[in-house]
């Protein structure tokens, strides 16, 4: 198996699988315990937060672990809007991650007006929009760094800019973009980060909102204080360790990986579209994360390929989903104008470290062999 789909997860590093077991297999007690065996896990507890927050440039004291990507951008929302006691409104964008889309639809229900900012055919934030949706009442903009589909990158700088002088505060989702950009929490200019282990070689199940430190979020689970009272319940000690390995080595090595993930992308692309001149690869024309290419063979199905990719031994995804019968365009897509036949023939490729030269050649090869085959199945008999 040839595995090309690192956005939806990426495999465990060998160093982290190595530096996590024993918080495993030796007793560690609860980092809250005063005695020894407390205090041993609370020592890989600090060393993970100092190691998560060397790698976005915060101060420890600004990292709260969550259970991951989903919860950190949860948190961030209900939090401040939780503070503003549901009043006022909030600003996002209609590409975002369904922890947040999904999170925007409660707040609604509760009495936060929501505003989703449209993007255009590349996939970009329209930023004249957003100016202009802000309203004095306005508290919150969550507009994430990176797609999880295309791999556009959006202007978080210019839109920190934007919420600074309207004096409302910044949420970024960049759990696709940590460790496939190098990114601080300052050079997004956002007020809160949200980070996922899972996307860079660490565990599932662990991440983090890292906030600035004027914020005062009040925690949405309750207990026992733990996180600075910010996030209660028993650290999952192994979990956070095996995240600050998978930081500290991502740290040292990401400026490197983006040029290599930038090369086999280059390759990726360029040997596609000159053997299936129908291609359209969504938001070529901007940024986009080095890992990442989301393409069409307007026709066929995304799903369809994405199985046929399968047994052919290799994992990537579709950027569409099969919904009643009839296979629609992901929320995505169809927000960048692709809600018919190319949008459902969408799928995506994401790259990781380990990823090689060979193994794209493989793909392209096997690629333009599949949707050769059923465009022939699917062409009209002549009779
Ligand atoms: N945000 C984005 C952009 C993602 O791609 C994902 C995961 O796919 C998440 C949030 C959720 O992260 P987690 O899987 O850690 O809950």
């Amino acid at each position: 198996m040839i595995y090309l789909d690192h956005n939806a997860t990426s495999p465990v590093r060998l160093e982290v699988i190595d530096g996590l077991i024993p918080y495993f297999r030796d007793f560690s007690g609860n980092p809250s315990s005063v005695h020894g065996a407390g205090r041993g896990a609370r020592k890989g507890l600090d060393e993970a937060r100092r190691s998560v927050a060397k790698l976005v440039d915060v101060h420890a004291s600004q990292v709260i672990f969550t259970s991951g990507g989903t919860e950190a951008n949860n948190m961030a929302l209900m939090g401040v809007a939780s503070q503003f006691d549901f009043k006022g409104h909030i600003v996002t964008s209609s590409i975002e991650h369904p922890s947040v889309l999904q999170m925007c639809d409660l707040l609604e229900s509760r009495g936060v007006a929501v505003t989703k900012i449209a993007v255009d055919s590349n996939g970009v934030v329209d930023l004249k929009a957003l100016s202009a949706a802000l309203t004095p009442e306005t508290f919150l903009v969550s507009i994430m760094h990176a797609n999880n589909e295309t791999g556009v990158v959006q202007p978080v700088a210019e839109i920190a800019k934007i919420c600074r002088s309207a004096k409302v505060l910044f949420h970024s989702d960049t759990v696709q973009s940590v460790a496939k950009l190098p990114l601080t929490l300052a050079g997004t200019g956002a007020d809160m980060i949200s980070i996922s282990a899972h996307k860079f070689g660490g565990p599932k199940g662990v991440g983090a909102l890292v906030v600035d430190n004027h914020l005062n979020l009040p925690g949405m689970l309750l207990g026992g204080g733990q996180e600075r009272g910010r996030r209660a319940g028993t650290e999952n000690i192994p979990g956070i360790v095996g995240f600050g390995i998978a930081a500290d080595l991502v740290a040292a090595e990401q400026g490197e990986l983006a040029g290599k993930l930038l090369a086999l992308r280059n390759q990726l692309e360029s040997k596609l579209s000159k053997a299936l001149s129908e291609l359209i690869v969504f938001g070529d024309k901007v940024e986009r994360l080095p890992n990442t290419t989301a393409f069409a063979v307007s026709g066929l199905d995304g799903e369809t390929l994405v199985m046929h990719m399968d047994m052919a031994g290799f994992a990537i995804s579709a950027g569409s989903a099969c919904g009643s019968g009839r296979t629609k365009a992901s929320h995505v897509l169809v927000a960048m104008g692709y809600e018919g036949a190319v949008g459902q023939s969408a799928v995506r490729i994401s790259l990781g470290r380990d990823s090689a030269s060979e193994e794209v050649d493989l793909f392209v090869r096997a690629f333009v062999r599949t949707v050769k085959n059923l465009q022939k199945m699917s062409a009209p008999l002549a009779i």
